[in-house]
């Protein structure tokens, strides 16, 4: 079938044969398809869909177009983690030394920070000397020796994925539950680890912005998961806020470092213990979610995580001290301004998409793919979604290279609080979970 014909049958509404995708994967990987026949692929499956099985054999393909890390080796189970991404998001810096505390290897490969979502890679090059360009043998070694490792793929995984991202990108085609189903489970598939847990941000400072379509990508991600052979647990969590305390890089690794010590945001230390104990579970570590809360638990309170994060930052070349004096070892952008309320209340919103725009307007993201960040600037949320406020009490901190970028980022910083007169109902951190109330693996509630 020629590229046209096999277009022609998703503009028609048709659904494909498993060689007609696989023959679409091969034509973007070798480039034997024209962008312009794959951007209107991409537009008609789109407008028209592909139903699981269409999508897992998409999947499969993406992931079978590259190279992939083999990871039977490692002593341990292996089990990775993915966000959609969200602002504040520090959670893999807690998760993974957890994960590695509670007898699991985590391997993962990270990205970059793109527009307001910041990126793994970026937090972690705050620390000075910390290396992100393991090669897979590197990967591999420090894995089995440590429990966890962490880098920039070097390795050429998924690269249709690659391909088909960036004609999604500029075709208004990024937005289809089955393409970000595969473009995801692709990735984490080649990235050879037989069990993911996925964090689905929804709100203003994510990619969902609302529940419906966050639940129909958890359940898709989840079952076509399970279709590609990969053991998937994925939970629908609140991003219309920021997560913890801080937005920017060197901020942003001091956050987890507290809560890795045993302090840091409420938020921030429940994502992490839930995904932790999710991972064991899916791993088969542990039978029910309740006792693999409490091993996550332990892990945490006695320090151990915070020891294996030493290990961690100090084995990828970081300064370990980073663990025991953050202030003294990451930078921090020379001029400071206060954000204070001009009237009392409580505090009703802290939008979290329009405090990442703010953040990214400092330095601390990238407008195009490319440009450099800077570590050291941020914003510091004195307080956030249901706090109370006095008339000249702080809002917010703000992190700046000079007074002119501090001055400037004031103003849209303050519009994205919104106050009210009477305190606000509790917002839920986890917004789905897919499961019934009183739900649990392994039976009990
Ligand atoms: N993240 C991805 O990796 N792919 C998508 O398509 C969307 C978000």
């Amino acid at each position: 079938m020629t590229p046209a014909e096999v277009i022609a049958r998703k503009r028609d509404g048709l659904s494909h044969e498993p060689a007609e995708i696989e023959a679409l994967v091969r034509g973007a990987t070798d480039g034997s398809w024209a962008p312009e026949q794959l951007a209107a692929w991409l537009m008609a499956a789109y407008l028209n869909g592909l139903d699981e099985e269409e999508t897992a054999t998409l999947t499969l393909a993406m992931a079978a177009s590259g190279e992939r890390l083999d990871l039977s080796s490692l002593p341990r189970p292996a089990v990775d983690k993915h966000s959609t991404g969200g602002i504040g998001d520090k959670t893999t810096l807690v998760l993974l030394p957890l994960l590695a505390a509670c007898g699991l290897c985590a391997v993962k490969m990270s990205g970059r920070g793109l527009g307001i979502t910041g990126g793994t890679i970026d937090k972690l090059e705050s620390i000075p000397g910390f290396r992100t360009d393991l090669s897979p043998p590197e990967l591999l070694a420090q894995a089995a020796r440590i429990g966890l490792a962490l880098a920039e793929p070097t390795l050429s995984l998924a690269p249709a994925d690659k391909t088909l991202y960036a004609l999604r990108d500029v075709t208004a085609t990024v937005g289809s539950i089955p393409l970000i189903t595969a473009s995801i489970l692709s990735k984490k598939i080649a990235g050879g680890a037989p069990a993911v847990v996925l964090d689905v941000k929804c709100g203003s400072g994510a990619f969902m912005k609302d529940l419906e379509a966050a639940r129909r990508l958890r359940g898709s991600l989840e079952r076509v998961g399970e279709r590609a052979g990969l053991r998937v647990r994925a939970l629908i969590t609140a991003m219309d806020r920021p997560l913890g305390r801080v937005v920017g890089n060197a901020l942003e690794v001091a956050e987890a470092v507290d809560t890795l010590r045993g302090g840091g945001p409420s938020d921030l230390r429940a994502l992490a213990l839930r995904f932790a104990a999710e991972a064991l579970v899916l791993a088969g570590l542990a039978p029910t979610l309740e006792g693999a809360a409490e091993s996550a638990e332990r892990a945490l309170a006695r320090g151990r995580a915070a020891e294996i994060a030493q290990t961690w930052i100090e084995a990828q070349g970081g300064d370990p001290n980073v663990l025991l004096r953050p202030d003294r070892v990451l930078p921090r952008a020379p001029v400071e301004a206060v954000l204070a309320a001009d009237r009392p209340g409580w505090i009703a919103a802290a939008d979290a998409g329009r405090i990442g725009t703010v953040a990214m307007g400092l330095g601390a993201g990238r407008v195009r793919r490319g440009d450099p960040i800077d570590p050291a600037v941020g914003i510091l949320l004195e307080r956030t979604v249901g706090d109370p406020v006095e008339v000249g009490q702080p809002l917010a901190r703000v992190y700046a290279r000079s007074e002119e970028r501090a001055r400037a980022a004031l103003e849209p910083l303050g519009a994205a609080f919104a106050l009210t007169d009477e305190p606000i109902a509790f917002a839920p951190l986890i917004l789905d979970d897919g499961r019934e109330p009183g739900q649990s693996p392994g039976g009990s509630k």
